[in-house]
């Protein structure tokens, strides 16, 4: 099924963020994963994308194919382009097709500064998503930053380029991780007033420990609102304290943006279900509501 058809449900539509094992990796605890995100019975399972090796979108497929074809739970396959040629996104899209995998996530992908001879057969997502619209018949997601991306020049180009990508075929969109929702309503206003009406799911990331928010921060460029700040600097040493208050801060941003009409929900779980649990179960009514 196209991910993007569950959103006319009118229903918030949950999904979880999983990182495949690397290729000799712990495949069993993945697995073990999926089974305990299974019985949260999320809409769909997303499944990122190594940054590098030619090999590196069989770990992928692998995870996409098991969610999709053992579990029967829908699977969103990142796929990323950068240093990519037409010819590896042919075979990579032709696996995921016999894997039965119907949802891609079209990304650009991370730039390697060490490699500055990058295959240059796709600059952009949206050549990606051009790309992926011509070879087959697949439902298709991209990223949006309501903070702007990194490199992009300003709010403003950042936006003329995300319409630009949607036009070229993309069917709804997962922002990047943020802690303060008031930036991404502005966002979706900008988003809004340019026709993009397609749906836009928000992505969550629950705090686990001082140093992965300082890296997320890094990578990202989300900006901290003060009370969240407070909440670091009071449990920074204290583990247990720190994410249960993480917790609480992710349910009290979700249930401000399902009351203010976002369709979907996406967490970063980062391979950990017990934190998917535990924000499932605060919000599981509020999950189940009609707009
Ligand atoms: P693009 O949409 O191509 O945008 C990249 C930059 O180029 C932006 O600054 C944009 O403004 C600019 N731009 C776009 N078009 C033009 C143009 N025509 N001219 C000039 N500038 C332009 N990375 C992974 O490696 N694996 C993953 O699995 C993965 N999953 C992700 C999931 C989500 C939900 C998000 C938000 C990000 C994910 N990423 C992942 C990170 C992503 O690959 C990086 O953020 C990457 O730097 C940008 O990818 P993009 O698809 O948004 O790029």
């Amino acid at each position: 099924m196209k991910i993007h058809k569950m959103f006319e449900s009118g229903k918030p539509v949950l999904s979880f963020e999983i990182f495949p094992p690397k290729r000799d990796g712990d495949v069993a605890s993945v697995i073990r994963t999926i089974d305990e995100l299974a019985v949260l019975k999320p809409n769909y399972i997303s499944v990122t994308y190594g940054a590098a090796g030619s090999e590196r979108g069989l770990d992928t497929v692998k995870m996409a194919s098991r969610i999709k074809n053992d579990y029967q739970i829908e699977a969103l396959a990142h796929l990323t382009s950068v240093g990519a040629s037409e010819e590896d996104i042919r075979r990579i899209l032709s696996i995921y097709r016999e894997h039965n995998i119907d949802n891609i996530l079209a990304l650009r992908g991370d730039l390697d500064p060490n490699a500055p001879l990058q295959s240059r057969d796709f600059k952009y997502a949206a050549d990606l998503v051009s790309f992926i619209k011509k070879e087959g018949d697949f439902g298709i997601a991209a990223a949006c930053y309501p903070e702007s991306h990194v490199e992009a020049r300003s709010k403003t180009t950042d936006l003329i380029f995300l319409n630009e990508k949607v036009r070229r075929g993309v069917n709804f969109l997962v922002t990047q991780l943020f802690f303060d929702n008031e930036q991404f309503y502005s966002f979706r206003n900008e988003v809004r007033s340019l026709d993009i009406n397609i749906p836009i799911t928000v992505g969550i990331m629950p705090v686990l420990n001082r140093k992965q928010i300082e890296r997320m921060v890094a990578l990202s460029g989300a900006s901290l609102p003060d009370k969240f700040k407070k909440i670091l600097r009071k449990y920074e040493d204290k583990p247990d304290a720190l994410q249960d208050a993480g917790i609480a801060y992710a349910c009290e941003q979700i249930v401000d943006l399902l009351s203010s009409g976002v369709e979907g929900v996406h967490l970063y779980v980062m391979n950990k279900p017990e934190i998917a649990r535990r924000i499932v179960r605060n919000i599981a009514s509020i999950l189940d509501t009609i707009k």
